[in-house]
């Protein structure tokens, strides 16, 4: 028996309904394979906890997380308290501390998917973008002067670190040399961003010197989310900074059947402290507590898990049960057209589960 211990932050909005689904996954998974055991922990850390305590997550918050395999993560956010406090004090603090500097996120078409580009298959959406996690110009560096006066101003520092940058761009060739693809394409802005960026292309062609099998483009941004739409099936490996990399995965996910569906993993993948699995979407207050959230995210965020802990099999067959509830179109949430709700798709992708691992045991 392999034992497992997970933190589970559900969080806020949709978070805690599509995470309800992701825990029942993994009871499934423990259910069909039998020689894998979860422990889990849930914690109540989101804006609530924010409001009661004035904190996002205890002062030990981190110390208690170190000693679990993984985190899985709902969503955070909530109207009551301002973004930039539930982000820079709960998922920031968690990527820096545990050095999870990759954040992956697969954009692939589903079976059973159609994409909202009119001329793409199933085949020309299929790539993985590597996203820069812990510096870029997601820094604290920076301030505000002169404010209430005319010429108030405010200042952003981007911090780009030799070492930070080329263990994101190796990382993002040796997975390059993984797939099929051979293809490795990076974002950057340097006809408009004087340092950071051509520092950033400069490591890239360093770096691409040691794999000359693949090939390298550097596109400028701006160009690059216009081939997200026009030539997708250009594209193998995207690596990007912590912006580009956020911005473009949004794209990525609307070009593949949307927000609902995209998940990530923010990975330490030296396996020194525990990586994180979580939707690429947010808490949707639009739609919270409504039961119409979208669990594929959620649910595709555990196969990543998996994957992560050792077990493509069942990352696989994850996947493969998303892609047979899509392809019957019987069970879908309303975002893919349908009138179910989040438990009824989630209870419909475990059945599948169930049916597909008579071939997998
Ligand atoms: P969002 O991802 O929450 O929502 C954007 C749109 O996508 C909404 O219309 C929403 O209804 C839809 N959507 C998202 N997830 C869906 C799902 N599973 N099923 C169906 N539809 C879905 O982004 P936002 O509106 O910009 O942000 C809302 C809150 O979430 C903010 O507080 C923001 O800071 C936070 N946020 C958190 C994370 C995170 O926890 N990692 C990421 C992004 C945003
Ligand atoms: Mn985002």
């Amino acid at each position: 028996m392999q034992h497992f211990s997970i933190a589970a932050i559900p969080g806020d909005g949709i978070g805690p309904e599509v995470m309800a689904e992701g825990l029942k996954t993994l009871k499934k998974i423990e259910e069909l394979h039998g020689g894998i055991h979860f422990s889990i922990d849930t914690f109540d850390w989101n804006c609530e906890y924010y409001v009661k305590h004035g904190k996002m997550m205890p002062d030990n918050g981190l110390e208690i997380l170190r000693d679990y395999d993984v985190i899985l993560l709902g969503a955070i956010g909530a109207p009551t308290v301002p973004d930039h406090i539930s982000v820079w004090e709960l998922i920031l603090p968690i990527r820096r501390a545990f050095q999870q500097y990759i954040n992956l996120r697969p954009i692939k078409l589903l079976r059973g998917l159609e994409s909202p580009l009119r001329y793409k298959a199933h085949k020309d959406l299929d790539f993985i973008v590597v996203r820069e996690n812990t510096e870029g110009e997601y820094s604290n560096m920076g301030g505000r002067l002169h404010e209430n006066t005319p010429f108030e101003l405010a200042v952003q520092n981007n911090v780009f670190t030799r070492y930070g940058t080329e263990r994101v761009i190796n990382y993002a060739y040796s997975l390059a040399e993984k797939r099929t693809g051979r293809r490795l394409t990076a974002a950057t802005k340097s006809n408009g961003i004087n340092h950071s960026m051509p520092f950033w292309d400069e490591i890239v062609k360093e770096v691409s010197k040691q794999h000359p099998n693949i090939q390298t483009d550097i596109y400028h941004i701006d160009a690059l989310a216009a081939y997200f739409i026009t030539r997708p099936e250009e594209l193998d490996v995207v690596v990007a900074s912590n912006l580009f990399g956020d911005i473009l995965t949004d794209l990525g996910a609307a070009i593949v059947g949307g927000l609902g569906l995209a998940p990530s993993g923010n990975i330490n993948p030296e396996k020194n402290y525990p990586s994180m699995f979580e939707p690429i979407h947010g808490s949707a207050p639009d739609i919270a507590g409504k039961q119409i959230a979208n669990p594929i995210a959620q649910i595709w965020s555990i196969s990543l898990m998996m994957e992560h802990l050792g077990f493509s099999d069942i990352a696989d067959l994850i996947v493969s049960s998303i892609e047979e509830v899509l392809i019957d179109r019987k069970v879908s949430t309303p975002d893919l057209g349908g009138k179910n709700s989040t438990r009824e798709f989630g209870e419909a992708i475990h059945q599948q589960m169930t049916k597909k691992s008579i071939n997998f045991i």
